[in-house]
Parts: C-alpha cells; structure tokens; sequence
C-alpha cells in the first residue's frame, strides 16, 4: 500500500503545484488545525460527548462558537441550535466479575474485557450463568432460546448478533436480535442480568465494544446488562471457548436452540439512571449562497458530534468516531469562510446530535428543516475520517455523477481513494438518500480498528490522511455549490 510520503515526494519530485497556490481554502486545512479540533473534543471533561450530559453540551458550545467566530449565519431553531429531545442513560458505575468453571474469581477491566450496553438497567446480579443462544423467545414463530428453561433469578448469556440463518417463518429477525428486546425477553423469563458476547466462531475476536443502539420498545430498567469478549465469557464454560464455539456451531447447523446451564457465575453491579427524553441540539451554520438564482439551493456538509460517552471512569473519547468527522465540518466552514470563495448556493454545515443511538439527528434533521431550501442539491457526510492510510467515498453505487467528481478532484491531488463503495447513503447520510438526496459518504480506511472502543484516542489518528480527505470533501463541496456539478445531469466544468 502507498504512504502518504512517498506519494508527496512522487508528487514533487514530478513537479505538481502544491494545492495551497492555488486554492487558500483547501490551504487553510491544516494537520494541526484539525488535530487541535479533535484533541478539544476529545477531552476526558467532554466525557465522550453522550447528547444529554455536560460533555456533549460543552461539544455543542465549541461548534457553536467557532461558527460565530468564523462569521456564519445560525442556521438552528435556537441560534445555533436545532433542539431536539432522546433517550439518555447515564452510567455511573459498573463492575463484572467473573467466577470460572474452574472456580476461579477474576474481576473484568472495564472498557476492554468487558462494557455495559448503554441502556443497561440499573442492580446488582450475583447469580449462576445460563447460555440461551442468540436469547431469542419467539414461540409464536419457531423459536426459543428459553424453552424448557428456568432462568429465574439467574443470569443469562446471549450471543449478540442475530444468526445468520432464517427463522422457520422466514420472516428475518427484524429488531428481535438488539440488545432491548433482547434484554425484555430475559427479564420476562425472571433472569436478573444479562450478558452479550460476540458470535465466537462467525467472527474474528471481537473486544467488548460500547454501543448506545438498542433497539426498540421499553427501557429494561431494573436488569443489569454488559457486553464481554469471547475470551472472558468462554471461561464460564467447563470447556473454555472450544466448548463455547461447539454450542454455537451445533446452534447454527441445527438452528436450533442450544441453551444449556453452565458451571461458571457472575456478579454484575450497575449504577445508572435514565431519562426518556432528555434535550440536546443539532449544531447548525449556514454560509449564505451569493446567486440570486441559486442560493435557495443548498449543499449540506454535516458530520456527527455525538459519541458513546462513558462508563464509571472510563471515557470513550471517539477521536475517529466521530471527532474527527465533526473536526472536518469545522474545517470546511472555515475554508468556505475565510478562503475567498463566493458561494453561489447557501453551504449548510450541521454537526449532528446522536448518530450513535440510530440516527437521531440526522432524522430529526430531515424531517425538520430549521430553513426549508428549494432543494438540498446534495449531502456530504463525514464519518470516521482519520484512522488508516486511504479514503473511501461512499455512495457512488447510486451517485454515479457525484461519485465521480470526487474521485477525479482526488485523482488529480492526493490519489488517496480506493475504488470501493457503496449504494444509498449510510449512518447520517442515510435519512438524506431515503429523502433523495444525493449523497457521498467520506470516510478513511482501514477506519474502525478501533471502533467503540476506549482505545479510539487521538494518537491513532492519521493527521496527514486527515488532511487530505478534508480537503478532497472541500474540492468537493466547492464544485457542488459553484455549480459544475449540477445534480442529475452532467458536470459542466
Ligand atoms: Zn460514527
């Protein structure tokens, strides 16, 4: 794989004009400007900016100002706020300890052996294990994990994602396999915790991630729930993970249940409280279009602001996912802002509020234009931009036009973009596409080495790769709201 340096020498050494002759905009995009960025967002003070909490707020504080210092025009119901009410859970503390087949008592490290789910209920539960498969009870449809089962006062263990076969109905799992109904199905049976863990012969080794994504219905308040990795959950088994993966693979080749009684015990103790609907805000600018003709047009250049938060003591800080996304946001409005360009269509930069949750703000976003545009003649999204040594622009499965102006802005720059993409939009461009908007996803890969996981710190950023994919989103944008890109059509240049 090409670095970066070597390419900037290959680059010189042909003789190319360095970008910021040309472009002051795409100049004003530094390493340090967006590591600065990143580093203020990840801050452990911003508690892994979890919508609801002091953290994300103080996230929503730092956006704003910097689209007041920048000069930009608030673009939300509330300045520079498009206010908007979700679920919060906080989790003040949480601890797992393990008692092996073996007998042996081992206490979990929070955020790599083991993380709560982030609408875990609140308890403390000290019981026996129990294996209950995927911890699906749908009798009505062919299949229980807790038939003939008694987990009464127990707690229950579940591989995580839906199987990968059908149920007998064939009707999918739909929303069954999160972690809520999931959770529901355990406490209707009497289990008194529950515990995820990866699929352990599909996957590679998964570590323990944290997620907010749930799932529908109720909040399971009163039972306790953590997700643990393969390794920790297999020495719960008298066979450790060989007997763990023979339940599963005998699972999937019957799909049929497997659940069984195992040796091992746990004590998982959670301290968290939850609010159905606690407020937070979208973050929203606006550089006004200049043509008379076009500025009731609009680009929207968005990214999201929000990540998992923390657990006890333990902060997620998101630099990839997504500091570095909302980093970028702020870079482009401050390449539009200061770097000489004109924009014939009105810019609209958003940082969106719970991404991570399913969406949140996005949607809101969609469904409740704070300035109702003629047309939103694209989206750009920024998502996990700066882990890895490539970049990835997705959406090029149904935009082909689009597609192909970044990709001929990259080639004639870094040549950085890998041929890969996708169809639709993806995380917050998705709500964008189902509305038919066109979209392009920017994204760094390899990117998610590190996703949800405590380990997703600032120095496992690329700040050159960084650079560079900002800038192309930049090219991009200016293209778009110029005019050489003129939707459906061609790109007339
Ligand atoms: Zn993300």
């Amino acid at each position: 794989m090409r670095t970066l340096a070597l390419l900037l020498v290959a680059l010189a050494a042909a003789g190319a004009a360095p970008a910021h002759e040309a472009d002051p905009g795409a100049a004003s995009i530094t390493p340090e400007n967006l590591m600065a960025d990143v580093r203020a967002l990840t801050a452990p003070e911003l508690g892994g900016r979890l919508p609801g909490t002091a953290g994300y707020d103080e996230a929503m504080r730092f956006c704003s100002e910097r689209f007041a210092s920048l000069g930009l025009t608030p673009g939300g119901d509330d300045g520079w706020l498009q206010r908007l009410t979700m679920e919060l859970n906080r989790i003040d503390g949480c601890e797992l300890t393990l008692v092996g087949a073996d007998g042996v008592v081992e206490p979990l490290a929070l955020g790599s052996d083991f993380a709560c789910r982030g609408f875990t209920g609140s308890g403390v539960a000290d019981a026996p294990v129990v294996f209950v498969g995927y911890g699906l009870s749908l009798p009505e449809r062919g299949h229980d994990d807790y038939a003939g089962l008694d987990v009464r006062g127990k707690i229950v263990l579940a591989i995580k994602p839906a199987p990968k076969w059908e149920p007998v109905d064939g009707e999918g799992w739909g929303d069954a396999h999160l972690p809520r109904p999931k959770a529901r199905a355990a406490r209707d049976h009497g289990a008194v915790g529950l515990l995820l863990v990866p699929h352990p012969v599909a996957m590679r080794p998964q570590p323990a991630i944290a997620s907010v994504l749930h799932g529908p219905g109720e909040q399971v308040g009163d039972l306790p729930q953590a997700e643990l990795t393969t390794a920790a959950a297999a020495r719960l088994c008298a066979g450790g993970l060989p007997e763990l993966a023979g339940l599963v693979a005998a699972m999937d080749e019957a799909k049929a249940p497997a659940s069984r009684e195992l040796p091992g015990r746990a004590r998982l103790a959670v301290d968290a409280a939850y609010e159905p609907a606690a407020p937070t805000a979208n973050v929203v600018g606006l550089l006004p279009g200049t043509d008379p003709e076009l500025r009731d047009e609009c680009l929207v250049i968005g990214g999201h602001l929000d990540h998992v938060g923390r657990q006890g003591e333990v902060v997620w800080p998101g630099a990839n996912d997504n500091a570095s996304g909302a980093a970028s946001v702020l870079a482009l409005a401050r390449a539009f802002a200061e770097g000489g360009v004109l924009p014939r269509r009105t810019v609209v930069f958003v940082l969106f509020a719970g991404e991570e949750q399913g969406l949140n703000g996005a949607r809101w976003f969609v469904a409740h234009p704070a300035r109702p545009f003629e047309r939103t003649i694209a989206m750009l999204n920024l998502d996990c931009v700066a882990h890895g040594d490539s970049i990835q622009i997705g959406g090029g499965g149904s935009q082909p036009v689009l597609w192909n102006l970044a990709r001929g802005l990259d080639a004639a720059q870094a040549r950085l973009s890998t041929a890969r993409t996708w169809p639709g939009g993806g995380a917050d461009a998705e709500p964008f596409h189902e509305a038919g908007v066109p979209t392009l996803y920017f994204a760094s890969t390899p990117s998610y080495k590190h996703l949800h996981q405590a380990t997703d710190a600032p120095e496992t950023l690329n700040p050159m790769l960084h650079k560079e994919l900002t800038r192309l989103a930049y090219r991009t944008a200016v293209d778009i709201v110029q005019g050489w890109y003129i939707g459906e059509g061609e790109k007339s240049r």
